[in-house]
């Protein structure tokens, strides 16, 4: 089992040193609960691995993961570059401290407004298409401005069709034949095109889909370095790394996985003889993944045709099992060393039947008051909440050698009324 799980001697779990059946008195649920070792340990062991084998390398932490403000500083504090995706996670990053070099912006299907916003913030641009870099042209002065284009490198892989970003179902990137050509634009509508970036889905647990598309995109990049005479300052091969959810996974050999894909990136450089440009990664979900629980109360028991565990978040505060299906690993956090002996579905409270945590799930016996787990909650998880049904987003806490405090406020009510107006005439 790799799923890094902490029980203490009162049998409850853990989490940061702290034990949640505290925390889930202390500040009530539903609560995310963020580990700060486990975000800069994380970090660091990706970094570690890398420089280990290729000196010139950077991380860009894919702020969509999770863009809390704290986790942001963490980042930040660690070295960290970050990858944006939208204006909003530009600004975000700038916020937190992240000075525009450190900060690489990937847009898909932007406006003309977003993309003059971004420039303006001087951050290093990665244009998606043709269109893009046409518009940015038009509303900037290229001036030797850097940039760099998001190929497909025609591999993709993840999870989830939702989550597989290249190949040829995907709307990202630029196509291989049409590389060259657009570096050769790019020159000549006056930019300075020195990067490429790739990025080919979310979730990967086995190394030779990565491989491949690494692979794909040297070759691109030796036919643009040679087609364009385009002299690489970075190659950026975006995120995906991933980590094991259920038992049954083991986690990514990361020191590995380094050496592999670092030899490729080496030999590839000296084959095309395309110097020694920057190597940058992008992983989102393996740096925050693992780092939080989110913690739910039980609040109903109910032997229907099945047996229902109704618990007090629904897909609004974490929508991963539903929109993804995906498993996310549940303890029951006062018992953990308790036998499991029974099959229960795991509901939530958002008025759909859609709206499970689990299915057939062995569990110890669950009373109403117990507290539930949910495990490797950290990626794509608040960033994806919403208030859906009326619920307020919850309250988040950083924990840090068992010491706790709070990150966000949980919402009121009345936050679910925020910027809607009701036009005079409608009032009461
Ligand atoms: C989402 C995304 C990432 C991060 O993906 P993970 O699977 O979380 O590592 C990296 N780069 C880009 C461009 C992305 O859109």
């Amino acid at each position: 089992m790799d799923l890094n799980l902490k029980i203490n001697q009162k049998g409850n779990v853990e989490i940061g040193g702290a034990d949640t059946i505290s925390l889930a008195e202390e500040y009530g649920t539903p609560l995310y609960v963020i580990d700060e070792k486990r975000i800069r340990d994380n970090y660091n062991r990706v970094n570690n691995a890398f420089t280990k084998y290729y000196k010139n390398f950077k991380i860009f932490y894919a702020e969509k993961a999770n863009t809390n403000l704290a986790v942001m500083r963490i980042l930040e504090e660690e070295g960290s570059s970050i990858d944006a995706v939208s204006p909003g996670e530009v600004y975000t990053a700038l916020e937190t401290g992240f000075t525009p070099d450190r900060i690489l912006f990937t847009g898909n299907n932007i406006t003309n407004e977003e993309l003059k916003y971004v420039y303006e913030q001087e951050v290093i641009l990665n244009i998606d298409s043709i269109s893009a870099l046409k518009r940015l042209a038009k509303i900037t002065s290229p001036n030797g401005l850097k940039l760099s284009f998001r190929v497909n490198p025609n591999v993709g892989a993840g999870h989830h069709d939702h989550c597989i970003t290249g190949g040829p179902m995907s709307k990202f990137g630029i196509m291989e034949e049409e590389a060259a050509d657009v570096y050769n634009l790019a020159k000549d509508l006056g930019f300075n095109p020195i990067g490429m970036h790739s990025h080919i889905g979310s979730g990967i647990l086995n190394p030779e889909p990565f491989k491949l598309a690494t692979e794909s995109m040297m070759n691109i990049a030796g036919d643009v370095a040679a087609n364009a005479n385009i002299d690489f300052e970075f190659l950026d091969f975006g995120g995906g790394l991933g980590i094991p959810y259920t038992p049954e996974e083991n986690l990514l050999d990361i020191d590995n996985f380094a050496k592999e894909i670092v030899g490729i990136y080496k030999s590839k450089l000296n084959e095309f003889g395309i110097g020694k440009p920057a190597m940058y990664i992008e992983p989102g979900r393996y740096i925050v993944g693992d780092a939080a629980y989110l913690l739910l109360r039980v609040n109903s028991v109910k032997q229907s045709y099945r047996k229902f565990i109704g618990v007090d978040a629904g897909f609004n505060t974490l929508l991963r099992p539903a929109m993804y299906d995906s498993y996310h690993h549940i303890v029951v956090a006062n018992k953990a060393n308790a036998t499991p002996t029974e099959k229960v579905d795991i509901a939530g409270n958002v008025c759909e039947s859609g709206d499970l945590f689990a299915r057939d799930r062995i569990l110890p016996k669950i009373e109403e008051g117990d507290l539930i787990a949910i495990l490797n909650a950290g990626a794509y998880a608040f960033s994806m909440s919403s208030q859906y049904n009326s619920r307020p987003r919850t309250a988040e806490v950083l924990v840090n050698n068992g010491e706790s405090e709070l990150v966000r406020e949980r919402e009121t009510y009345k936050d679910l009324f925020n910027n809607q107006i009701i036009p005079e005439r409608l009032k009461k």
